[in-house]
């Protein structure tokens, strides 16, 4: 009824999503950049972006020369000199006026996992993001971690489920770089043990083939575009029939850092370009990450 009357381009503009949520960004910046963080984020709001999940770095034990093992080269660190980003992602949280849902990042996680995660959830966390890195031979070519932290596969796998548990128990998402290819049989061995967790394997898992089987079996698994970008542009019509044969699992994603707002919007073009169905194409945007973050269906 309210719409009327309105001319035709008012009412196409009227319909589109205006809840789009980016499951999947990275902190990267200290709070000296409060200013043009602020302005970045005004300028997605009014692009529709409601919501950015952002991973933030804890760092509490590592020289940073260690930690620099574990981030992949092309992106540039902004942030805490020592990669402990909670605080200043907490902040960056509380100034968005909930624009913001701020993840863990778990990769330097060390010592009493459970102790640690309640302390950084009751400070304001509200996801999980990790990364499988059980040898050097991962797609990010980063060290792995049982070498770096000089623990065996089994600690390293014990932390890992003790993340996930952690997870479950407490309804969080989960954002967890893994090669479906390379390790399909850990990742199933996860999602055996950890049936209710609602779990990102971003980049299409790095192998859509690999991840196809993994979406068939785990209902409560997610992936996303992030990163995605060269890849989606060299062969659209394939990517385009992937989102369509899981509608209903496809995020939207960046893997942008919080003071690049314009890298959002790049892939907010991206998936315009890709010409998916209206529906599929809204719950891309913003269905699946609100059902994979676990926000209330009112603030999607
Ligand atoms: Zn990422």
């Amino acid at each position: 009824m309210l719409e009327e009357g309105l001319p035709r381009e008012t009412l196409m503009k009227h319909r589109e999503p205006q809840d789009i949520i980016d499951v999947h960004c990275h902190c990267f910046a200290g709070r000296e950049l409060a200013a043009p963080v602020a302005a970045g984020l005004a300028r997605l709001r009014s692009a529709g972006v409601r919501h950015l999940a952002v991973m933030g770095l804890v760092n509490t034990s590592f020289s940073v020369e260690d930690i620099c093992k574990l981030i992949p080269e092309g992106f540039d660190y902004l942030g805490e000199p020592l990669y402990y980003e909670a605080d200043d992602l907490l902040e960056f949280t509380h100034s968005s006026g909930g624009m913001l849902f701020p993840m863990v990042d778990t990769r330097c996680l060390r010592g009493d996992v459970p102790a640690l995660l309640q302390s950084y959830f009751a400070g304001g966390f509200r996801g999980i993001k990790g990364l499988y890195l059980a040898d050097d031979g991962n797609d990010l070519h980063l060290a792995g971690i049982p070498e770096l932290f000089g623990i065996s596969l089994e600690q390293y796998h014990r932390r890992e489920w003790q993340i996930f548990a952690f997870a479950e128990a407490n309804d969080l998402p989960v954002l967890y770089h893994m090669d479906a290819s390379r390790y399909g049989d850990v990742m199933r061995a996860m999602l055996d043990d950890f049936p209710s967790l609602r779990i990102n394997f971003p980049h299409f898992g790095i192998s859509r083939r690999a991840l196809s089987a993994i979406l068939e079996c785990y209902p409560n698994v997610y992936t996303d575009i992030a990163y995605m970008r060269p890849h989606i542009l060299n062969n659209p019509a394939s990517y385009r029939d992937f989102i369509c044969s899981y509608p209903d699992r496809v995020c939207f994603g960046s893997d942008a850092l919080l003071y690049q707002p314009e890298i959002v919007l790049e892939y907010l073009d991206l998936v315009r370009s890709l010409k998916l169905p209206g529906e599929v194409e809204a719950q891309v945007l913003s269905g699946n990450p609100c059902r994979f973050l676990g926000l209330p269906t009112t603030a999607c």
